[in-house]
């Protein structure tokens, strides 16, 4: 790890003149509406510009501090993962929820919804947080815990999207890490084989594994990855370069990562997603390889093309050209299907969307999931998330977000959940009811009377 101390670590006097400066900057223009002013995102959603006070809140992007006999970590809101995990890893210790991209920032994982494929033991990421401090719309600044006198706020941050609060920063549970990480790869034809191979191996043993995900290649084509921290040293592989970790999936069935560099296997290739930047063609990859294979840079494009318009302008050349015009809804979605539900999902799956490849990955929220106002799942349930992202043919006579309409109606109906970090196209009914709006309205009223935050639907669904 090449990373140096004084890049990863903050000290608590200058996260407290920070947080002095934020509240200051909150409270000295009521009633405005504010926006955060940060680096990076992974939101997927467009965002409609309006007139909002910027809020600078990049220099919180480090730890404060690491406590290794209580396990635990002080860490600021912005703080992407990938310094978190560093900061960490010096340690010998891990978060126990890592997502996979290196670029969501511990806040932003909170506000909105995280996983990973350590999920099936260790919850949702807001599942790890003891602790969270928060700025309200009137620039006070709430230390929220399950147990004191604003468990309320603490209870409804998960899926809130800054519509509440900002988070400036938490106190993390930590896990032992390790130097390595030994996975295995199975492949399967047969769906029903693999659902009920992944469920087994989501059991609640302590020999169970560190981690648990699969891969949907085609619909008779899935692979089960287990994972397991070990010390033993052999031949790692390096997936940063010239080989791309999704084909390895298919290609071995065992294999040896560093600590670090599996909890970073699919960023490089931003999962599989680099192929739309010709980043899986040898000799760009060699080319470009060292400034491209990361998740922040595709996302960065990604952006660009949409400000744009880059699709419609094609669209308008091969009108005027005379050529046929393809149509396609972009779909970037992730959702939690209750296990006993998924064959039905994937069913359905193959049949409307057909985005190949497709993650799968289990999680199960921790017994007190049931406390979560904003997204409510079965506490010890095992869930799946399938996470897909990319388009889907359609035509003149579809409305417009038909496919991701078919989603909403299609997982509601399994009892699954979606996360909002992409486009929606629910009512404004069938919203609140999905995501407790009566317990939501209440909440802003509480802590952001003058709404200097956009509502969660108004940023979810409206994109404002
Ligand atoms: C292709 C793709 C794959 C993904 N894969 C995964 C995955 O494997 N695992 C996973 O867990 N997630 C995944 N995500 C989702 C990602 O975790 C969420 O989009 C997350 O909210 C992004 O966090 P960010 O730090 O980039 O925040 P941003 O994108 O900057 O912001 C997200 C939202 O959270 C709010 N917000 C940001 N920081 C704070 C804060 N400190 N306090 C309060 N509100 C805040 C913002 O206002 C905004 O509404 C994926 C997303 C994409 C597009």
């Amino acid at each position: 790890m090449d990373r140096n101390r004084s890049d990863l670590f903050d000290s608590w006097e200058s996260y407290h003149k920070t947080c002095r400066e934020l509240s200051h900057a909150m409270a000295s223009q009521p009633g405005s509406q504010v926006r955060l002013a940060k680096k990076t995102s992974n939101l997927f959603r467009t965002r409609k510009e309006a007139a909002a006070k910027r809020l600078d809140v990049r220099r919180l992007h480090r730890i404060i501090e690491i406590d290794p006999a209580g396990r635990t970590a002080e860490v600021e809101g912005m703080t992407t993962f990938e310094d978190f995990a560093d900061a960490t890893l010096l340690k010998g210790l891990r978060p126990p929820v890592v997502p996979e991209l290196k670029t969501i920032t511990v806040g932003g994982a909170v506000s909105g919804i995280g996983i990973e494929a350590s999920s099936f033991r260790h919850g949702l990421v807001h599942e790890m947080v003891e602790e969270m401090e928060i700025l309200c719309g009137d620039g006070t600044i709430r230390i929220c815990r399950p147990d004191n006198e604003n468990a309320d706020l603490f209870h409804a941050i998960p899926n809130s999207y800054g519509s509440l609060g900002y988070i400036l920063r938490l106190r993390v549970k930590l896990l032992p890490a390790s130097p390595f990480v030994k996975l295995i790869h199975q492949r399967f034809s047969d769906r029903t084989q693999f659902l009920s191979t992944m469920e087994a191996a989501c059991g609640q043993s302590p020999h169970a594994p560190d981690f648990v995900e699969g891969v949907a290649f085609t619909p008779n084509d899935f692979t089960l990855t287990t994972a397991r921290l070990t010390h033993d040293r052999g031949p790692v592989s390096d997936y940063k370069g010239m080989q791309i970790y999704y084909e390895s999936l298919r290609s071995r069935s065992e294999d040896l990562m560093t600590m670090r560099d599996f909890l970073w296997r699919w960023d490089p290739d931003w999962f599989w997603c680099s192929r739309s930047f010709g980043m899986q063609n040898p000799l760009l990859r060699r080319l470009l390889g060292r400034w491209m294979l990361r998740s922040n840079c595709y996302w960065k494009i990604q952006s660009l093309y949409r400000r744009w318009k880059f699709e419609e302008r094609i669209h308008v050349m091969r009108k005027i050209l005379h050529l046929p015009i393809e149509l396609s809804e972009p779909v970037i979605q992730d959702v939690e299907i209750p296990i006993e539900k998924s064959l039905e999902f994937i069913e359905f799956y193959f049949r409307e969307i057909d985005i190949r490849p497709c993650w799968i990955c289990p999680v199960r929220p921790l017994d007190a999931a049931g406390n979560w106002t904003l997204y409510a799942m079965e506490p010890g349930a095992l869930y799946l998330n399938f996470g897909f992202w990319g388009s889907v043919r359609t035509s003149l006579d579809k409305a417009a977000g038909h496919f991701n309409r078919r989603i909403e109606s299609i997982v509601n109906g399994l009892g699954g959940r979606k996360s909002l970090y992409s486009t929606s196209f629910f009512t404004e009914d069938e919203f609140w009811r999905i995501y407790n709006g009566e317990a939501y309205q209440k909440l802003k009223l509480k802590f952001d009377p003058q709404g200097a935050f956009r509502s969660l639907y108004q940023k979810a669904v409206l994109g404002h």
